[in-house]
């Protein structure tokens, strides 16, 4: 465990620093456990290459806080059978909520990502800054009512929210289709109102954060998570950090340019991948090919009414067997796929995951990508990645909101303040405070 990702970037820590020697011993037990549990102390202390007494102590913490728990005996390998330990997912609960360009969904969730309570709200972002605020309190308030039965365990909220995020100062930035929306305090606006620890990421990045922690990324130091709704971002995970960039702009995927000659972009360039592969650029193919009287079901499922046109609506009628909605979903998949074949090749990830509501427009749409990719990045001769729909469906980047929580509790230096495990640990604590053991 010592050398995975995570951990590997503090081999140079000073020994000195006890503090994070036991926070780094702690997230390395901790993460055994959750890998690979139940296991013997025995199991543990082989896997993290930690002293057994070390092991010993921090089980014992663990279990005093009810985040591990002894559940039987193993095997003998000869003498006394060791006692199994479990990590506990249910010892404290996570609040994830995300924000999107038509709807809010907001969830509680267990250590594991499992989704315990749910609340989804249709949006029209349209209707201003204030009330898209108001709704997303309303949409939080009710779901922490529904979670009454733990809501006195839950440690942290986090938020999912389109476009620029500074995640150190929790503000959210500035979102490109939510009109007025600059330079909101969220994570200040949301701890005076909910009085719980609160973080906020950039939606592409919560996602990443919680395939990572719980879907299709685990196990994974290197990930690319790419989210395709009404525009493309990516989450980018470097040997198991989540990278931001300068200024968190990483990740704008949408914003490369695929063709020079292509349509204008809301940002102002020709050609993006956005204008080209998201959802409003797939119903507009599907509008102009109505338009020019082609003759295809997604005529027939929003009844002549060319406005109602969406990718859900062409990705229906492709499901259908409908060859010009298939064909349309396959050019959008092209596109993305020379995007990702582009990331791909500066990247190297492991693993690329997909997610987002066109990732749901089914399986033509991930074959094109797959064949767009293997022909044109340059290391798949040797390491193609493989690319996955996202395992956590339209919660993906929600659930992925309660992950930042969960990520923050296991930062190294947070977790041996955590440790007496009070409700109130504060996130990212500025330098100046002093902590306590
Ligand atoms: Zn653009």
């Amino acid at each position: 465990m010592e050398q995975s990702g995570r951990n590997a970037c503090f081999n140079s820590i000073k020994a000195s620093d006890t503090r994070i020697l036991k926070s780094i011993n702690l997230v390395a037990v901790l993460t055994a456990l959750r890998e690979i549990g139940p296991a013997s102390r025995a199991d543990i202390s082989r896997i993290t290459k930690l002293t057994p007494a070390t092991v010993s102590n921090i089980i014992s913490l663990l279990i005093s806080q009810g985040i591990a728990e002894e559940v039987g005996y193993g095997e003998s390998s000869g003498g006394r059978p060791p006692v199994m330990i479990e990590f506990n997912p249910k010892a404290f609960y996570l609040a994830g909520v995300d924000l999107g360009a038509t709807k809010i969904i907001a969830v509680v969730t267990d250590l594991e990502g499992n989704i315990i309570t749910r609340t989804r709200m249709e949006l029209n972002v349209n209707e201003g800054r204030e009330s898209v605020m108001s709704n997303l309190f309303h949409v939080t308030e009710t779901t922490l009512e529904q979670a009454v039965d733990t809501r006195s365990k839950i440690v942290g909220l986090g938020l999912s929210v389109p476009g620029l995020i500074d995640a150190e100062l929790g503000i959210s930035v500035f979102a490109p289709n939510i009109p007025g929306w600059r330079n909101i305090p969220l994570v200040k606006v949301f701890q005076d109102e909910f009085h719980i620890p609160c973080k906020v990421e950039n939606d592409a990045r919560a996602m990443a954060i919680g395939e990572a922690m719980f879907g299709a990324g685990r196990g994974y130091a290197n990930i690319l998570c790419v989210n395709v709704g009404r525009g493309i971002g990516a989450g980018i995970i470097i040997n198991g950090e989540i990278y931001r960039g300068k200024q968190g702009g990483a990740g704008e995927l949408g914003h490369i340019t695929i063709d020079p000659n292509g349509p204008v972009c809301p940002c102002g360039n020709h050609g993006c991948l956005e204008v080209m592969a998201a959802g409003p650029a797939i119903a507009r193919s599907a509008v102009e090919a109505v338009k020019t009287g082609k003759s295809t079901l997604i005529h027939d499922l929003v009844g002549g009414n060319t406005e109602d046109i969406t990718a859900e609506v062409v990705s229906l009628a492709a499901k259908k067997g409908d060859v010009v909605a298939e064909s349309l979903i396959r050019e959008a998949g092209r596109r993305l796929g020379i995007g990702i074949a582009n990331a791909v090749n500066m990247l190297s990830p492991e693993i690329v995951i997909i997610g987002g509501g066109v990732s749901r427009a089914g399986d033509v749409f991930f074959e094109e990508i797959r064949d767009t990719v293997k022909k044109r990045a340059f290391t798949a001769m040797v390491n193609l990645p493989p690319i996955v729909a996202s395992t956590q469906g339209e919660e993906a980047s929600s659930v992925g909101a309660a992950a930042l929580v969960l990520e923050e509790m296991l930062a190294v230096g947070n977790i041996s303040h955590l440790m007496p495990f009070h409700l109130n640990y504060p996130f990212s604590a500025p330098a100046s405070k002093p902590r306590t053991k």
